[in-house]
């Protein structure tokens, strides 16, 4: 018999239809990960020389207004132009490429530099809740747009250029990947079974509790059964919904509240503060009612043992798949004992 908090298994993901290796025995070997420069904590409420504090001036000449809640403006060096296109290229089903328009925005979360999601209140988050309401409402109902993904890249170790805190929200015609793959699964379990994948996922997990990390009225967030990151969390509405638009006033504050809770336990951890990249999946903005969706939004952190202990995807896991040692139930009882 296995054991399957020990021996080496792999884990089904039922939302992207790929495995993961799982290989908990290998938690105990030495292993010597890369050390990271951990930044200084001591930061101002106010930066002279970042481009996204009030009053301030960015790429281009263009000032911020001195704002003193949230505040979204057009990205100054956007991935994506809204007067892209239309356009199509192939060559003996080889070579296809397609235009693709669309709007890159940036939502600064606080006037204050030196704040993150987990130190901010929760009513100033709750505004923040409204704010990804409402751009995924107006940019979803232009023509051009038929999806919109709102995602934060926390810390240096993500990329991240700035530390003012703040998320990105990219918008487009098509359906990126990640969108693509997990659509797909949830629209044939829907066929299949009549049920929605991530209610039937919600239940389980509500029974087991193994995985769990926190729960309010609204929201769950499990390490889930298939992660790939040492310590991600998927966060599930509880009400089944297709996109944050149909949140209900309160749910809205429970948003706002396991946001919170989440990532002051992810920095509570390791004892600092935590990177990730955190987004949004609901449904595409393409006018149809897309009732297979349902709100979720996924953490992935890099850290692996500390700080400054970080998991890269190389090796086996850029050839064939990906591999963790960590189990998820293990990483759960960590972050909930944090
Ligand atoms: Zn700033
Ligand atoms: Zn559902
Ligand atoms: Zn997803």
């Amino acid at each position: 018999m296995i054991d399957w908090k020990q021996d080496p298994h792999r884990r089904y993901n039922p939302l992207t239809r790929e495995w993961v290796l799982v290989s908990p025995h290998r938690t105990e070997r030495p292993w010597q990960g890369q050390v990271e420069q951990t930044p200084p904590e001591e930061r101002p409420e106010y930066d002279a020389t970042c481009y996204l504090c009030p009053g301030n001036e960015r790429a281009g000449g263009v000032r911020n207004p001195n704002y003193a809640a949230t505040f979204v403006f057009d990205n100054d060096f956007a991935a994506l132009k809204p007067d892209t296109g239309p356009d199509r290229f192939e060559r003996g089903g080889l070579l296809m490429a397609e235009a693709e328009p669309g709007v890159c925005r940036v939502l600064c979360f606080s006037p204050k530099h030196n704040l993150t999601i987990s130190n901010m209140d929760a009513a100033a988050l709750r505004l923040v809740v409204d704010a990804w309401i409402e751009q995924y409402g107006e940019l979803g109902a232009r023509p051009i747009i038929h999806y919109v993904q709102i995602f934060e890249n926390r810390g240096a170790m993500m990329g991240a250029s700035n530390a003012h805190p703040h998320c990105q929200i990219w918008s487009g015609r098509s359906l990126p990947n990640e969108m693509v793959k997990e659509q797909m699964t949830q629209q044939d379990w829907r066929e299949e079974r009549r049920t929605c994948l991530l209610c039937e996922y919600l239940r389980l997990e509500r029974i087991s509790r193994e995985r769990l990390v926190e729960e309010n009225e609204s929201f769950l967030a499990v390490v889930p059964f298939w992660a790939v990151w040492p310590f991600e969390i998927l966060l599930i509405s509880k009400r089944h919904m297709t996109g944050i638009d149909k949140l209900l006033h309160g749910e809205r504050n429970g948003l706002a509240e396991i946001l919170r809770s989440v990532t002051a336990r992810y920095d509570r951890l390791f004892g600092a503060p935590f990177p990730y990249s955190f987004g949004f999946h609901q449904r595409p903005t393409d006018g149809l009612a897309h009732d297979e969706w349902h709100l979720h939004a996924h953490f992935y952190p890099p850290l692996l043992r500390s700080a400054t202990v970080r998991k890269f995807l190389v090796g086996y896991e850029m050839l064939a798949g990906p591999q963790r040692d960590i189990a998820a139930e293990t990483a759960a009882e960590r972050l909930r004992g944090a």
